[in-house]
């Protein structure tokens, strides 16, 4: 077509109609290509601003201090909560979400372990009332043969009653192993070591000691730590706020005023994290 423009010469009938039938065509597809690009490039433009978002929430500390009844009793969707982030595959076996400053905190620790040849695997994480009532109820029937006081005693050694638990908070990861001998020997042994002697400079300690100082509560988990310097704030909240009446819900709740679940377990802390006040700076 070009060479009629440049030529200049005049076109017949038959070849300007031809002309113009080529251009209608060229125009119309034209035309279709050009909308869906303008679709295409509203919805990328949606889509990443969603995403900038999203990422500016995460960066945006929660006011520590707005802590809810609710939220320390573990009923709530830590999953939709966007102070709380997922644990990267790598440093984890499952799907598991922290505070993200408790996992800012984590991935200091992880990496400074590193390069100590030390590796750290996040076994559990954050854990809501549900999922904490469905381990609860799951031991609560493999010990069916003992009277209820025994039977929640028993569970007591390692788990936690629902709304009871630390692992509400997004504050305390289990690592490595729930074994406590895997920690007695080898790389168990060596990793426990570096814990005990760097963890507590990323603000992580071992909440379950052992009981030979008067500790009260559960046994000793050497694969339990807890970031202290936001789990405390959130055991001043529950301790201020939370009542026997408000543990409840599930098979055993009744023998938690007996048990002296609040007084005991939720505070079977040693007492040096108990006076624990630094202020978090992240
Ligand atoms: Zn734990």
């Amino acid at each position: 077509m070009i060479e009629y423009f440049i030529s200049l010469r005049p076109m017949s009938c038959n070849k300007m109609k031809l002309f113009f039938i080529s251009l209608f065509f060229i125009l119309l597809q034209t035309s279709c290509n050009d909308k869906p690009k303008e679709i295409l490039s509203v919805v990328d433009t949606n889509t990443k601003t969603e995403a900038k978002t999203k990422i500016e929430k995460k960066n945006i500390p929660k006011d520590t201090l707005n802590i809810t009844s609710d939220f320390v009793l573990g009923k709530f969707d830590y999953k939709s909560d966007s102070t709380f982030v997922k644990v990267e595959s790598r440093y984890s076996v499952k799907e598991i979400y922290l505070n993200h400053l408790v996992y800012q905190a984590f991935l200091k620790m992880a990496k400074a372990a590193k390069r100590d040849s030390i590796d750290l695997k996040i076994l559990s994480g954050t854990r809501n009332f549900y999922e904490q009532k469905a381990i609860w109820n799951r031991k609560w029937n493999r010990y069916s043969n003992l009277n209820p006081t025994e039977r929640s005693k028993k569970i007591l050694e390692y788990s936690s009653m629902p709304s009871t638990s630390r692992h509400h908070w997004g504050t305390d990861i289990d690592l490595n192993s729930l074994n406590n001998s895997y920690f007695n020997t080898g790389k168990g042994l060596r990793t426990y070591t570096w814990l005990k002697e760097h963890a507590n400079n990323f603000g992580f300690y071992q909440v379950y000691t052992n009981k030979n100082n008067g500790r009260t509560g559960y046994n000793e988990e050497k694969w339990h730590w807890s970031f202290v310097p936001l789990a405390s704030k959130y055991l001043d909240f529950y301790n201020s706020n939370i009542k026997t009446e408000d543990i409840s819900g599930f098979e055993g709740s009744q023998l938690a005023k007996d048990l002296r679940i609040i007084e005991d377990f939720v505070n079977g802390i040693p007492n040096e994290i108990k006076k624990y006040k630094k202020q978090y700076t992240p």
